[in-house]
């Protein structure tokens, strides 16, 4: 099947990466999978941690209440459930890097949503070690269509991940904060007013926290982050 699958794409350049089926337009996910994704429309505010449905206005989550983040706002396109973990794996572990593009597209139209007019961008960076193993930087692949069409600039060299940090998965929001404190540096000048971060998946929040900090230690004024997904946070 993997020949048959390569002629077809190959014929039928968009088609829906869930379904297969054709699609005219550039996001290259049909309008019924696309309705059927679990949007992060009722969120937090400020850090657009997923909050229960029957909340219809705009409201803070309890840690953001307790502790103001240091970035000044964020929005991610679905809650990290159902086939957007699919889609997340499919990206970061190379077997579909060619979805970046689409998810570009997806995170362009939520940005434009907004009233945010950064003026750079920055995937959270990944340490060199990783980027060796992995032969390439998602954030960087899902940042490429936004760069483009509002030609604004990726900034990937500027902040360097200096510490590879073990694997944040099964850490509590305590641990992971500890865990990524002092991990990235900033190897030059930061020309930029306003950054975005770029994120695939953001958990606790505590990775695009210390960048923002970081960013702003270093002069930047206003700091976003905008990721494909966001998990709800256990603990
Ligand atoms: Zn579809
Ligand atoms: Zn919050």
């Amino acid at each position: 099947m993997k020949l048959m699958d390569k002629l077809f794409s190959a014929l039928f350049p968009s088609r829906c990466i869930f379904c297969q089926q054709t699609v005219t337009q550039s996001i290259e996910v049909c309008t019924d999978c696309y309705q059927s994704l679990p949007h992060n429309d009722v969120c937090c505010e400020r850090c657009a941690l997923p909050l229960a449905d029957e909340i219809n206005h705009a409201v803070l989550c309890g840690r953001c209440i307790q502790k103001m983040p240091a970035f000044d706002y964020a929005h991610s396109l679905f809650r990290y459930e159902a086939d957007v973990i699919g889609l997340v794996h499919q990206l970061k572990f190379g077997e579909k890097i060619g979805h970046a593009r689409t998810i570009s597209e997806m995170l362009l139209m939520k940005l434009l949503e907004t009233d945010e007019q950064p003026d750079c961008l920055l995937p959270v960076p990944l340490h060199k070690s990783r980027l060796r193993q992995r032969g390439f930087n998602q954030s960087i692949e899902i940042s490429r269509v936004i760069s483009r069409k509002l030609a604004i600039p990726i900034e990937h060299s500027a902040v360097v991940r200096q510490r590879s940090t073990a694997a944040q998965t099964g850490l509590n929001a305590k641990q992971r904060q500890k865990n990524i404190r002092g991990a990235f540096s900033v190897v030059s000048k930061l020309p930029y007013r306003h950054v975005l971060i770029v994120d695939d998946v953001m958990t606790t929040g505590v990775t695009v926290n210390e960048l923002a900090m970081l960013l702003k230690k270093n002069g930047v004024k206003r700091v976003g982050v905008l990721s494909i997904a966001r998990a709800p946070v256990k603990a």
